[in-house]
């Protein structure tokens, strides 16, 4: 006997991800939206989800209404939206018992407390790259920190398109907290943001970051490190933004099962 689909909740459904998850879902049979916001005065308000990705309508129309996302009661928010309005979104479906997914990069502490707060009361999936192949770079990352000791020096490069908003990237930071995992170090400590200038010399046990942003990148990502004439570098490229969108829904199928907390891709993957 098949169960009912899981109805996932999406606000930016008209985002570049919002899209993304919308046709992710519809190659899936176990899933299905009920319910899709935007940010009131875009173009898709009030146009079919269907319609706007090219495919037959569903009767889900794009609302501008926050509350519109639990009419009906859906069993998981799917967010890729902006720090601000997932951090609201997550406290808001704490309210209701919702899980949530939260794919939004750039948050500020204030936002992850307020994650951390809904996490008592529902299950957030947190995670700023749903990439099967990222979050396996993560422990790889961490692995080969261990291995390597403290001689080598740890820089991490990315590139994005050029709408991008934050940088560095949220998979930047996230490679960067795998790497100071491994040291047994605060990355908040050791982070080196943003050279310019006469910087003096590289600090000892420094983890750098370097940032580039340009076209249509969808994401790439280059943890290198440096030793006394010698050079490891792991690299990650997306070329399709369907790989994150397939790993969002399926952090949502696996969330909306979940028990109140505080989750990453790893815990929804292991
Ligand atoms: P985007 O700007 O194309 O989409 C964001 C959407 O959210 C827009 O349609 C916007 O109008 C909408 N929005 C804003 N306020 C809203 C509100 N109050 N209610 C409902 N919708 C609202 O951006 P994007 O490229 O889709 O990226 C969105 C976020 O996801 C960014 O933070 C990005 O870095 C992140 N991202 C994460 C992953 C991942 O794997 N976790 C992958 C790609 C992008």
């Amino acid at each position: 006997m098949s169960s009912s689909p899981i109805r996932i909740s999406l606000p930016g459904a008209s985002g570049r991800m919002g899209r993304m998850i919308t046709k992710a879902v519809a190659d899936r049979g176990d899933v299905t939206i009920t319910a899709a916001t935007d940010r009131p005065g875009v173009d898709a308000i009030g146009v079919d989800i269907g319609r706007l990705n090219g495919f037959d309508e569903t009767g889900v129309v794009i609302a501008d209404q926050t509350e519109a996302l639990f009419n009906p009661t859906p069993d998981v928010v799917v967010d890729f939206t902006s720090p601000q309005v997932s951090a609201d979104h997550a406290l808001l479906c704490a309210e209701k018992g919702v899980p949530i997914v939260v794919g939004t990069t750039g948050l500020a502490a204030e936002h992850i407390e307020m994650l951390k707060t809904a996490a008592e009361k529902t299950a957030v999936v947190w995670c700023a790259n749903t990439s099967v192949g990222v979050t396996m770079l993560e422990q790889l990352v961490e692995d080969a920190v261990r291995a390597l000791g403290e001689d080598w020096d740890i820089e991490i490069v990315e590139a994005h398109h050029k709408h991008k908003v934050d940088a560095p990237s949220g998979t930047a930071l996230a490679l960067g907290e795998a790497a100071a995992r491994g040291r047994g170090v605060a990355l908040d400590d050791v982070a080196d943001r943003g050279r310019d200038g006469i910087t003096g010399e590289r600090q000892d046990g420094a983890i750098g970051f370097a940032v580039m942003r340009g076209g249509d990148v969808v994401g790439e990502h280059s943890v290198v490190f440096y030793g006394q004439a010698e050079r490891v570098e792991i690299t990650h490229r997306a070329m399709d933004r369907m790989v994150f969108a397939r790993g969002a829904v399926r952090a949502a199928v696996w969330a909306a099962k979940a028990k109140p907390g505080l989750y990453s891709m790893k815990d929804v993957l292991s």
